[in-house]
């Protein structure tokens, strides 16, 4: 079927998982947010933002010509993904849930 429609079953199908995920997080009281599909969220220092011209794709960690910080390219994106996501929702700093502690 794929082969038949090319891209255009792959878009739904995508289409189809983000009314999914709309669905659960409205459900849930949950606020689901887009990050550009172009964002550059590899080439993207994250500890200064500043971004490469290019980054091929078998480089898995690069050192950054502005602040010389090692980046993973994966953590940092991932990093640069939930940084963007959160200024797009305008809740400011996003950070993992902690357990909370009895006092
Ligand atoms: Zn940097």
């Amino acid at each position: 079927m794929q082969r038949l429609w090319g891209r255009k079953v792959n878009d739904l199908a995508f289409r189809e998982f983000l009314q999914i995920l709309e669905f659960v997080a409205f459900k849930k009281g949950k606020t689901l947010g887009y990050v550009d599909q172009w964002y550059p969220s590899s080439k993207t220092c994250n500890h200064c933002k500043y971004v490469l011209e290019s980054l091929p794709l078998d480089v898995r960690r690069w050192r950054c010509p502005s602040c010389q910080t090692v980046n993973d390219r994966d953590g940092n994106a991932a990093n640069n993904i939930k940084e963007a996501g959160s200024l797009s929702l305008a809740v400011g700093d996003v950070r993992p849930s902690q357990t909370a502690m009895a006092a």
